[in-house]
C-alpha cells in the first residue's frame, strides 16, 4: 500500500477522504508503529479506502489491528451503513464464512490435574470431533429439520438434549438472530449444511485446550469465572458449506444489483444492495439463517467436547464444570443502535473478522456479565496465546462497539508452507508443550504460529485504544485442527 496514512494518535491512523474522490468518509486503521509495517505490506489499507465509498456509510471505514487482505473488504474491517440514507448491505462485508466465531467453555479442572491425561484427551478429541474440508459429522438433519434449525439456532437442538438452556444465555443474541428466512437459503446450501453441523471444517478452525496463564483484571475475571491454572476449551468454527453457499449464491444474485441502483463501486467484489431493497432483504434473511446455523454448529461442537471430557475423566460434564463463558460471532452484519454525530439511529454494522465488544450496562450483554461488560474471545495461534477481553464504553464511540478478532495472518498460506513442514511444526509445538493434531499435514504448516502476527501485540492496541480491555491471557496445551 502506497497511499496516505496520517497518524491520529499512538493507536490510530487515517486514510483521508481526499485519497480517492469517491470516498464518502475517512478510513481509520487502529494500529501502532510496531504493527504498521506489516499492515502496509499488502493492499488491505486500499480496501479500507474502497469501503469508504459505499452508500450510506457512517463515521468512517474502520479496520482493526489484525487487518489483512480479504475478498472485497479486508479481514478486520468494520463498516456501518444507515438504511435511511440508502445504506447498503454487502456479502463481502460479512465474508464467506457467515458467523464464523469463537466459543469458550470453562472447566473446573486445573493444569496439574490433567497433565497426565493430556495426550489421551487430545487424541480422543481428534478421533471424535470431525475436522477437515468438506467433512461431515455424526449429526444429520433432514431438509425438513433444517428449517427450524435455521430459524431458531441452537434452541432447536436443545430439545434433543444437545445442550441446556443456560448455554443460550451465554451466546450472542441467545444464539438466535430474529427474522432469519430459511426460504431464502438455497436447496444446495441446505444440502451442504445438513450433514456438516457439529464439524470444525478447514485448517484455520480448531478446538483447543488452554490454560488460564495470567489475569489482568481481577474483578472482571471473577465475574467471568476465570482463575490462573484453570483449563478451558476454545472452539473456532463457522457455518461450514451452508454459509459459504449462501454467500456464493448472494454474490451471483448481486452481480447486476449495484448498477440497478446506480451504485458505482471501485471494486466489484464490494457488490452490495440497499439494505431496504428486495435484493438486500433476501440476502439479510439468508445471512441471518446461516448465522443461526453457525451458532448451532458451535453448540454441537461443544456437545462433543463435553462428551469427550466426560469419557476421559469419568465424570459428567456438569461435574467437570463445563459451562460456557461466551460465544461470539466475528463474521456478521447486524442491525444495531448506535449514536453517530450525536444522532441515535439503527445502522447495519458489518463485522468481518471483527468482534462485537459491548460495554457494561448494554442490554445485549448477558445478565451475568451486565455489570462488567461483554466477554470478547480472541484466538491467537496454536503456539503462543489467546485472550479473553471485555467490551468497553469507548468502543461505542470509536468503533460501533467492536474490537479485533484474532492475531491476523502475517504471511500467506503458501509462504507459511515453504517455511516449515507440518511435521516440523508439530515437533516444534510438542517441544513447547503443545500437542497439535491436524487432519492435514499441510494445514498444520499453513497455520503455524509464525504465519500469524503476535496476538499480544494486536491486543495491546485494542486495549490502549480503549476498544476492549484485557482480562485473561490463555496459553495453548493441545489443539485439533482441520
Ligand atoms: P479467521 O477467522 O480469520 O480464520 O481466524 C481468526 C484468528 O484465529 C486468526 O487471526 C488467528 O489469530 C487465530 N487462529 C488460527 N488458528 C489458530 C489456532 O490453532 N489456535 C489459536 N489459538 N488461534 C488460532
Ligand atoms: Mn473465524
Ligand atoms: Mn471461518
Amino acid at each position: 500500500y502506497n497511499g496516505p496514512l496520517e497518524q491520529v494518535d499512538a493507536n490510530c491512523w487515517r486514510i483521508p477522504r481526499s485519497y480517492k474522490p469517491e470516498m464518502r468518509v475517512d478510513g481509520l486503521i487502529f494500529a501502532n508503529e510496531r504493527l504498521l509495517d506489516a499492515i502496509k505490506k499488502d493492499q488491505a489499507p486500499d480496501q479500507v479506502a474502497n469501503v469508504a465509498t459505499l452508500p450510506g456509510i457512517q463515521m468512517a471505514s474502520l479496520a482493526m489491528p489484525d487487518i489483512h487482505w480479504g475478498y472485497g473488504f479486508c479481514i478486520g474491517g468494520v463498516c456501518a451503513t444507515d438504511p435511511l440514507e440508502g445504506g447498503v448491505i454487502s456479502p463481502g462485508g460479512v465474508g464467506y464464512d457467515i458467523n464464523c466465531g469463537v466459543r469458550l467453555v470453562k472447566t473446573n479442572l486445573f493444569f496439574h490435574e490433567i497433565q497426565g491425561s493430556l495426550e489421551e484427551l487430545i487424541k480422543t478429541l481428534f478421533e471424535n470431533v470431525p475436522a477437515g474440508v468438506g467433512r461431515s459429522g455424526k449429526y444429520k438433519f433432514s431438509p425438513k429439520e433444517m428449517r427450524p434449525l435455521l430459524a431458531e439456532g441452537p434452541s432447536f437442538v436443545m430439545e434433543r438434549g444437545m445442550g441446556v438452556l443456560r448455554d443460550l444465555d451465554h451466546t450472542e443474541a441467545n444464539g438466535r438472530i430474529d427474522d432469519a428466512d430459511p426460504d431464502e437459503v438455497s436447496p444446495r446450501a441446505i444440502e451442504r449444511g445438513a450433514e456438516q453441523c457439529g464439524t470444525l471444517g478447514s485448517g484455520n478452525h480448531f478446538m483447543e485446550v488452554q490454560v488460564v496463564d495470567q489475569i489482568f483484571d481481577e474483578t472482571v475475571a471473577t465475574a467471568f469465572g476465570l482463575e490462573p491454572g484453570q483449563i478451558c476449551v476454545m472452539i473456532h468454527s463457522g457455518s461450514r458449506g451452508l454459509g459459504y453457499q449462501v454467500c456464493d449464491d448472494a454474490l451471483v444474485q448481486f452481480r447486476k444489483v449495484p448498477e440497478k441502483y446506480g451504485i458505482v463501486l471501485p471494486d466489484k467484489q464490494l457488490a452490495c444492495a440497499p439494505a431496504d431493497s428486495p435484493e438486500g432483504r433476501k440476502y439479510i434473511g439468508a445471512m441471518r439463517a446461516a448465522a443461526n446455523y453457525g451458532f448451532c454448529n458451535r453448540q454441537l461442537l461443544m456437545t462433543q467436547a463435553r462428551e469427550v471430557f466426560s469419557h476421559v475423566f469419568g465424570r459428567s460434564w456438569e461435574d467437570l464444570g463445563m459451562e460456557m463463558l461466551y460465544d461470539v460471532a466475528h463474521n456478521i452484519a447486524k442491525l444495531e443502535t448506535h449514536t453517530v454525530d450525536g444522532v441515535t439511529k439503527k445502522v447495519w454494522v458489518h463485522r468481518k473478522g471483527a468482534t462485537r465488544a459491548f460495554p457494561a450496562g448494554h442490554p445485549e450483554v448477558p445478565e451475568a456479565y451486565r455489570a462488567v461488560g461483554q466477554p470478547v474471545i480472541i484466538p491467537g495461534d496454536m503456539g503462543r496465546a489467546s485472550w479473553v477481553l471485555v467490551g468497553s464504553e469507548e468502543s461505542m464511540r470509536k468503533s460501533f462497539g467492536t474490537t479485533c478478532h484474532g492475531a491476523g495472518r502475517a504471511m500467506s498460506r503458501t509462504a507459511a508452507m515453504k517455511l516449515n513442514s507440518g511435521d516440523a511444526v508439530q515437533r516444534q509445538l510438542r517441544s513447547q508443550g503443545v500437542i497439535a493434531m491436524g487432519q492435514s499435514r499441510r494445514g498444520l504448516a499453513e497455520e503455524q504460529p509464525k504465519a500469524y502476527k503476535n496476538v499480544d501485540h494486536v491486543v495491546e492496541v485494542v486495549h490502549d485504544a480503549g476498544l476492549s480491555r484485557k482480562v485473561a491471557r490463555m496459553r495453548p496445551i493441545g489443539v485439533i485442527k482441520g
